[in-house]
């Protein structure tokens, strides 16, 4: 795992209640330096009833890590999201400009404990894309196949 990556943790509309927590567990789990944005106004994203398309907002993300510093971001977002291929996605990664998004839309439980866990594995399982790490057949691991 590089040791000098930045990451921006960028949280489109609002910044989630354990969002500080989050970075703390990434930063320590990844050995990653980590800076909290939140984007307000939501980048236009084509959309599919009430999804939209996870790919819109890689762009965005590109530029706003760039402009922070960061070699790495990590969006996190309330709104369902899709690729065509598949209904829908928990999230997506671009290896190649090195972002990536989660939606917590298909997270959220009643238990903001398990909503956290469910997060964190997902935000975890996606950095692990943009490290290049395949997936894995193991249920326990966290790259293994779960939408993405
Ligand atoms: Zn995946």
């Amino acid at each position: 795992m590089p040791e000098n990556n930045d990451l921006l943790l960028l949280f489109f509309q609002e910044v989630l209640p354990f969002a500080s927590k989050l970075k703390k567990e990434l930063a320590e789990y990844l050995k990653l330096k980590i800076r909290i944005k939140v984007m307000l106004k939501l980048p236009p994203a084509k959309r599919r009833g009430q999804q939209k398309l996870a790919s819109d907002f890689l762009p965005i993300l590109l530029t706003l890590s760039q402009s922070a510093g960061c070699q790495l971001g990590l969006g996190i977002i309330a709104d369902d999201l899709n690729v065509p291929a598949l209904n829908f996605v928990f999230g997506l990664a671009s290896p190649r400009i090195k972002t990536a998004i989660v939606s917590y839309y298909r997270l959220l439980s009643t238990n903001e404990e398990v909503t956290f866990k469910r997060l964190l594995t997902e935000c975890v399982h996606e950095l692990g894309h943009l490290f290049n790490l395949p997936y894995c057949q193991n249920s326990h691991c966290v790259m293994f196949f779960l939408i993405h």
